[in-house]
């Protein structure tokens, strides 16, 4: 009688796994391959995980394949869009990953003004293919940035006060759910799946093409991005009462962040008696006619004599990557966001207090205006449930050696407790830290869309096979 002993489950194990690989057309990735450890790394420095196999699938029959034998070996499973996503939820230790990261098919139809997009593809990658036709999807602001992971948590940019969030603007998807089956999500067939799309993160299957509605824009665009001295407290509050009361009266059409830094020492960016100086930076762009822009956003520059700017008229996919060089790939960083409900004086001067330790040169505060379509879209349109805030707060830390980890995660972590009485509790999941708050954060975050979310995930995953992501427990009973 032969029993089942470890070095038996191995050996049924290397089989398992030698025909998994076989019947993929993409590639099955072990640690002890060539190309383990640059696929098995992700944008975010801090993630250092070890992944037992790693897919990078070809094919949406490669997903079907893949997804059948992580739950079918009880794999823990990790999904991979772009791999920017900030607590590292792309990859794992010990489990599967499944990296759409090759799949780049793009479809644009001008006529119907749509695009559909493959799981794989980013923000640069889609502004390309939509540009040609004088068309945009409403993305995000950094282009290595992947579609996936930035629609499926919402999704905002230099459109979003025109239009609304890439989520809004997600018309369709095919979806591989945990079953294994292949599933359209569109307004006339599984509209409850693609309401979940629209901002409940990956967990109800794996979105193998995006479909999006487009908008005529560019090629040029009227753009600001402009830096301003606040060298002073009181010129800091001064700069965020000024982003306040602009935004509060901006037409849609400008979507905008404000962010709070100090100039980095790189000699080859910023001249060098402008290092360390404290900043207020206004980014914002028109999404309208370019004399109309620069008038309309004329008061960023006004505000001051600016200490630097790259703004203008640039061709809207330049705009696209203007923040590109600040974000390298494994630099360390920890982001974390709150729904901010109004900016009162005591709100103002904890900002001050808090922007001011920052212990990093490469770190920002951001501040996010919400308006214009993300509001009227209403709370129920989609899972995201941030649409009555007035600003979306976001500290990111961005630092290069691993000693300051403590001191970077922690100044994160004070502002955003320090500004909690200001918000409704609410993140914005995409900026959501390493997820340390876990369940209590979801819920407060998606409000009250969290029972339906909770439902959606009973139908579409019930053993919660999708869970490194912004994670809903399947509704029990
Ligand atoms: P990944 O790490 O590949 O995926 C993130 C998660 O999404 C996965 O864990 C999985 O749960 C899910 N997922 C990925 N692909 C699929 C798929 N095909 N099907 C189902 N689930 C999937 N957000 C904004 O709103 N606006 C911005 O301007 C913006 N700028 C950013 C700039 C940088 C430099 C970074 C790092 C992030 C930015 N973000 C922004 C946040 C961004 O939206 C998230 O980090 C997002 O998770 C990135 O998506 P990804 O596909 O690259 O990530």
């Amino acid at each position: 009688m032969v029993s089942l002993t470890k070095a038996t489950y191995s050996v049924l194990a290397e089989e398992a796994i030698a025909a998994f690989a076989a019947s993929l057309e993409g590639s099955l990735i072990r640690p002890a391959d060539a190309e383990y450890d640059k696929a098995r790394k992700v944008w975010n420095g801090m993630i250092d995980r070890h992944p037992a196999l790693i897919a990078q699938v070809a094919t949406v029959g490669d997903v079907v394949a893949a997804v059948n034998f992580a739950r079918e070996n009880r794999m823990r499973l990790s999904v991979r869009g772009g791999g920017h996503n900030i607590a590292g939820h792309a990859t794992n230790d010990g489990g599967l990953v499944i990296d759409l990261g090759a799949r780049k098919q793009i479809t644009v139809d001008p006529a119907a003004r749509i695009a559909r997009a493959a799981g794989g593809v980013t923000l640069g990658e889609l502004d390309a293919a939509t540009q040609r036709f004088g068309l945009a999807a409403a993305l995000g602001v950094v282009s290595a940035t992947g579609i996936a992971g930035l629609t499926l948590g919402g999704g905002f940019g230099w459109l979003s006060h025109k239009v609304g969030l890439a989520a809004d603007n997600l018309i369709a998807a095919e979806v591989v759910t945990a079953s294994g089956k292949v599933v359209r999500a569109s307004e006339d067939a599984n509209f409850d799946l693609l309401w979940g799309l629209r901002g409940g993160g990956g967990n109800f299957g794996i979105v193998t093409e995006f479909t999006y509605r487009l908008h005529p824009l560019g090629p040029d665009v009227a753009f600001t991005f402009v830096f301003h001295d606040t060298s002073s407290d009181e010129r800091l509050a001064e700069a965020i009462r000024f982003y306040r009361d602009y935004a509060a009266t901006a037409p849609d059409e400008v979507s905008s962040i404000m962010a709070l830094g100090r100039i980095p020492p790189d000699e080859h960016h910023f001249p060098a008696e402008l290092h360390r100086r404290p900043f207020a930076l206004f980014a914002a762009m028109y999404a309208g006619a370019v004399d109309d822009g620069l008038k309309v956003m004329q008061p960023f520059f006004d505000f001051g004599e600016p200490l630097l700017n790259y703004g203008g008229v640039m061709p809207y996919v330049e705009a696209q990557q203007i923040f590109d060089p600040d974000y390298p790939d494994g630099m360390r960083y920890y982001w974390k966001s709150l729904n901010l409900m109004q900016l009162d004086e005591n709100a103002i001067a904890r900002m001050v207090e808090h922007a001011r330790r920052m212990p990093s040169d490469l770190s920002t505060v951001d501040l996010w205006s919400i308006g214009g379509a993300i509001r009227r879209y209403g709370p129920d349109h989609s899972p995201y449930a941030g649409r009555s805030a007035a600003f979306l707060l976001n500290p990111e830390a961005n630092w290069v050696e691993p000693e300051d980890d403590i001191a970077n995660v922690s100044w994160v972590r004070n502002f955003i407790a320090a500004m909690e009485p200001f918000s409704d509790g609410g993140r914005y999941l995409n900026f959501a830290g390493f997820q340390e708050e876990g369940d209590v954060m979801m819920q407060k975050s998606f409000g009250a869309n969290y029972a339906r979310l909770a439902a959606l995930k009973a139908k579409y995953d019930p053993s919660n096979l999708f869970s490194l992501n912004q994670n809903i427990k399947p509704a029990t009973g």
